[in-house]
């Protein structure tokens, strides 16, 4: 697998600089050395350098990229083109724009195998979901298409890389318009299972699926109404809250009459979501204590 140090390099100065213009193999973007309202500096794999005649500031990529997250006693300039052309969200398409979210989600896919941005998933035990599940790499984020039972994308939601969500404070974004959708990684799972798990997060999801659990979750997240949502599920849904949706999962199970459920986890310090078992290298316990909450609580 092809992963170049440089070019990485580039790619994350292309994520924490503000007004980037790409040429080639170099970029162009607004200074953080110096007030700067147009693009006046130049970066290429190797080295930086700043062409207005107050600053001058040049260097290697390296100190760039410390400089911009903070670890060098160097001040940094957030102008206000900073504040308006680095918007904390990726350029996508809209909801509607389903060839778009299509396209976005193959194109980012290939990106994460050819550059191999496959680190981070890997950190969260889930490298084995990568191709099943077509997640991919677009701008420092992590793309997972939300698909239906025929595998046509009808949704996406997008995980900031740690390096993004430092730079933007965003964790999670969906495309501009996206209603309330069931996110079932795995239908065939889930189409077989007579009774399913529904968790609160993406990675949470995915967790279970590598477990071969069947599990959704609900886009976007906390604020929809998760009930509606459900409503075609007609067969027991266990609800398995993280550690700060437990009092939100009983309020659901209110919508879900005979089919809802909820089943608590242990949690302990490091431990506050699913994922978090299966980093710690918990995973068969969770499945255990999943099959059990199930048998448990019918
Ligand atoms: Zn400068």
């Amino acid at each position: 697998m092809l992963c170049d140090v440089t070019s990485s390099e580039l790619a994350q100065a292309k994520i924490l600089l503000n007004g980037v213009e790409p040429h080639g193999d170099y970029i162009a973007a607004c200074c953080p050395f110096h007030l700067d309202e147009s693009p006046s500096l130049l970066v290429n794999e190797r080295r930086f350098k700043c062409l207005s005649t107050t600053c001058q500031k040049k260097g290697n990529i390296g100190f760039l990229l410390r400089a911009l997250r903070g670890e060098t006693e160097t001040k940094i300039f957030r102008t206000k083109r900073r504040r308006r052309r680095n918007p904390a969200k990726p350029d996508i398409p809209f909801a509607e724009d389903l060839e778009g979210l299509e396209k976005l989600a193959m194109d980012a896919h290939v990106e994460m195998h050819r550059w191999g941005y496959d680190h981070y998933i890997g950190q969260r035990g889930l490298k084995d979901r990568i191709n099943p599940q077509r997640l991919g790499w677009y701008e420092g984020w992590i793309t997972i298409p939300v698909c239906n039972p025929k595998h046509d994308v009808v949704g996406m939601a997008l995980r900031a890389s740690p390096a993004v969500a430092e730079a933007t404070g965003e964790r999670f974004t969906t495309p501009a318009g996206t209603k309330p959708l069931l996110y079932v990684p795995d239908w065939t799972l889930w189409n077989a299972a007579e009774a399913v798990f529904v968790v609160f997060g993406w990675f949470d999801t995915l967790t279970l699926v590598d477990l071969g659990l069947p599990a959704a979750t609900v886009q976007p997240g906390d604020l929809a109404p998760h009930g509606r949502v459900l409503e075609d599920v007609r067969k027991p849904i266990y609800l398995v809250p993280d550690s700060k949706a437990t009092e939100h999962a009983h309020s659901i199970t209110a919508d879900l009459g005979w089919r809802g459920h909820v089943i608590e986890l242990p949690w302990s310090t490091g431990l506050s979501d699913c994922n978090d078992y299966l980093m710690n290298g918990l995973g068969d316990l969770l499945r255990i204590l999943l099959l059990e909450g199930m048998n448990g609580a019918a």
